[in-house]
């Protein structure tokens, strides 16, 4: 027989209350940690682990339209030819694989004047990776946007705003300047209304801001049929309000460029 079955009721209030006490505990400790987690890996805003761009200071209206996870035909498609029927450049960070199994539309990209980002081979969480597999995954992906258009980009977006001192020291040494984002995440890619997905953007707009929306689903397809749609009335809203659209290095070249201090260190051609 063990000695609690000798214990008095209030014996066992005191060591249930005991033991709810220690449950709060170990939730709000874990909810603590894990915040904390979010904030230096995945938060746009963190400089934990070194440098990256979010929102460029400018006093003019202007704004970075950046599309994630594509190409992703016919979304990329459609979002690529309405920007270009409304004279809108924007920036595409693309995903290796899917710029070898849709290398025309990238081409599209840069015939229309939007700038390429790199976004990974397989939109991997490089968090979990050693620096020589950062490495190949930019690599790789840089090859193929390279093969592919004749460009190469020297911007970079880790795959769920994710990194670490491996990603970031890997990224700078290869000469990316990484860019995150400013306007908080929309959500588009869980399909909400368009206007909804327009108005959690326009929000957040301000001078220099860089919105992002996503054109495909981690390289892997997906409809984007409400990203779409948003952007036409993202763009539209924007342009009401007396923004223009520039592309994310040309963004850089107006924050940061001529001899102004800028976040990688090198000038930013
Ligand atoms: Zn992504």
């Amino acid at each position: 027989m063990s000695r609690r079955a000798f214990a008095s009721p209030a014996d066992r209030e005191e060591l249930r209350k005991k033991r709810l006490r220690l449950a709060v505990i170990a939730v709000i400790g874990a909810a603590v940690i894990f915040t904390a987690l979010w904030y230096t890996l995945e938060n746009p805003f963190s400089q934990t682990f070194g440098t990256t761009v979010t929102q460029v200071p400018l006093q003019q209206k202007v704004v970075a339209l950046t599309f994630d996870d594509g190409p992703n035909p016919p979304y990329t498609d459609r979002i690529v030819e309405y920007l270009h029927s409304q004279h809108v450049v924007a920036t595409f960070f693309v995903v290796g694989m899917a710029v070898a199994a849709h290398p025309d539309i990238v081409r599209k990209e840069v015939a229309y004047d939007d700038a390429l980002g790199n976004h990974t081979w397989d939109h991997a969480h490089l968090v979990l990776e050693r620096s020589a597999h950062i490495e190949r995954e930019i690599a790789q992906t840089d090859a193929i946007i390279f093969r592919t258009t004749g460009v190469h980009s020297r911007i970079f977006r880790p795959p769920f705003g994710a990194r670490d001192f491996a990603v970031l020291k890997v990224a700078h040494r290869m000469g990316y300047t990484v860019v995150m984002w400013s306007v908080p995440l929309p959500g588009d890619w869980k399909h909400p209304a368009p206007a909804l997905i327009s108005r959690r953007v326009l929000k957040y707009v301000s001078d220099g801001s860089i919105i992002v929306l996503h054109d495909g689903n981690r390289g892997r397809g997906g409809n984007r049929e409400s990203t779409v749609a948003a952007t036409q009335l993202i763009v539209t809203a924007l342009k009401h309000d007396g923004y223009r659209f520039v592309t994310v290095p040309e963004l850089l070249a107006m924050g940061y460029g001529k001899g102004k201090r800028q976040p990688l260190g090198e000038p930013y051609e």
